[in-house]
């Protein structure tokens, strides 16, 4: 495009240069003619009578003119009279070819020769249809050489200054082009880098690209709104997992707990109690520490129920709990064995301790009592204690069953009282 518009400047200029050069040369070859004419009226008499000094003063008159370059009279037959070119005037009265065709020329018609620095313009010169001699004159072309150089160099400095000022247009145009669009491409890419908060920069200008920029902005506004839209959606169904998952894993704690618990006094139950003592009886024997089990059972309870109702019964039942849990140690671990009965295994725990515990306990609930329906509701206990001897219990259970023999010893002596489990115990 740019080398294209070059071309076309440079061809205009040289078009424009030659008609220029033509017009010039058509003006100086009237001129040429205006001076040949008046030359030719003016020296006619002179030529007619070869008043041969006449005609050079004129013709050095005329030579005087610096854009001159000579002056030649020739008389009917084409010799020449007066040459400006030899010096001194040298009257010669040689026959010149170009003589010859001038005063063959007709009438009115004007010979002219463009050499390289001069036009050499002639004509005959008449009395009425009589050719009496010619006349030739050369003028200096460089006057008009200097003109046309001088529309040249315009040209030229005219045809620098439109390619300089197209190129200047080419490189805002592309400017204008590649500078939005660099701006799209960063802004593009920076979203894909999951920057949504960019926005291309549209051209104040409402061209192509300025409207590909703002569909742009409103394609990533869209993307951001819809994100927006997913990210809340998103939110609220962690929200409701999250919501949904802790009642999931309260409820995973209720039956866990239900599964471990008894639901009345929420002491561990005798499931639970069981798997805890397994375990401390495998540690007891490994690390041959005394491991001691308590074994509690009310009262004539059949009683307490028959005399203040069922739920007087329940509450005493919470009562019992509560007060065993409170008087044992955090190690101990107490559970209801099944109705009116509850254990405390004891780990590192020795007889004489595990009696004090057991007598603390009977103790305590012998000074505690329940009111249910304005009646005060007091009860008691009896404890059979056993403590574990390596060598002599394999398993648990039987460590138990010598507990419950101390119990049934309790009750037997009256009750409301702590028996320890002897070899001699029957
Ligand atoms: P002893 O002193 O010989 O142990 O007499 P006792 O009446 O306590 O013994 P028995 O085995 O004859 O009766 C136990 C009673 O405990 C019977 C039963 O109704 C009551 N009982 C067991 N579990 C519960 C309970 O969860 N709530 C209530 N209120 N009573 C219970
Ligand atoms: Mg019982
Ligand atoms: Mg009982």
């Amino acid at each position: 495009m740019g080398f294209l518009a070059v071309i076309s400047i440079l061809l205009l200029n040289y078009q424009y240069t030659e008609r220029e050069r033509d017009y010039s040369q058509q003006d100086l070859s009237k001129q040429a003619e205006i001076v040949l004419k008046t030359t030719a009226i003016a020296m006619r008499d002179e030529l007619y009578s070869l008043k041969i000094d006449e005609l050079r003063d004129l013709a050095n008159k005329i030579d005087e003119n610096d854009e001159i370059t000579l002056f030649i009279v020739y008389d009917k037959n084409g010799k020449m009279l007066v040459d400006s070119r030899t010096s001194g005037w040298i009257f010669t009265q040689t026959v010149d070819v170009l003589g010859k065709d001038l005063v063959s020329l007709s009438v009115n018609e004007t010979y002219y020769e463009w050499l390289p620095s001069q036009l050499i313009a002639g004509q005959s010169v008449r009395i009425g249809s009589k050719v009496i001699g010619a006349i030739a004159i050369g003028f200096s072309t460089k006057p008009l050489e200097r003109k046309i150089n001088d529309i040249t160099s315009q040209g030229f400095i005219l045809a620098t200054i439109f390619i300089f000022i197209g190129a200047m247009f080419t490189f805002g145009m592309a400017r204008r082009l590649t500078a939005p669009l660099s701006d799209l491409a960063n802004v593009a890419s920076e979203m894909e880098k999951g920057n949504l908060n960019v926005r291309a920069n549209p051209s104040k200008t409402h061209d192509e690209i300025g409207q590909l920029s703002i569909a742009f902005n409103q394609m990533a506004d869209a993307i951001q709104e819809r994100e927006k839209a997913l990210r809340d959606q998103a939110d609220g169904l962690e929200k409701t997992v999250n919501e949904r998952t802790s009642e999931i894993k309260e409820q995973a704690r209720i039956l866990e707990e239900m599964a471990i618990t008894d639901p009345l006094t929420h002491a561990y139950n005798r499931r639970q109690f069981y798997k805890i003592a397994e375990i401390e009886m495998k540690l007891a024997r490994k690390n041959n520490h005394p491991l001691s089990v308590i074994v509690i059972d009310a009262d004539h309870f059949k009683l307490i129920n028959d005399t203040y109702g069922h739920h007087a019964g329940d509450l005493a039942l919470i009562k019992l709990a509560e007060t065993c849990q409170n008087a044992i140690r955090d190690t101990d671990v107490f559970a209801r064995y099944g109705g009116e009965e509850f254990v405390v295994l004891m780990p590192n725990t020795d007889a004489l301790a595990a009696n004090q515990i057991a007598e603390r306990i009977r103790k305590r609930v012998e000074e505690e009592s329940v009111e249910s329906e304005e009646k005060i509701v007091r009860f008691t206990i009896s404890l059979g204690v056993s403590t574990f001897q390596t060598s002599k219990q394999p398993t648990f259970d039987s460590l138990l069953t010598q507990a419950d023999k101390a119990l049934y010893n309790s009750k037997k002596s009256g009750r409301n009282r702590v028996t320890h489990w002897e070899e001699e115990t029957p």
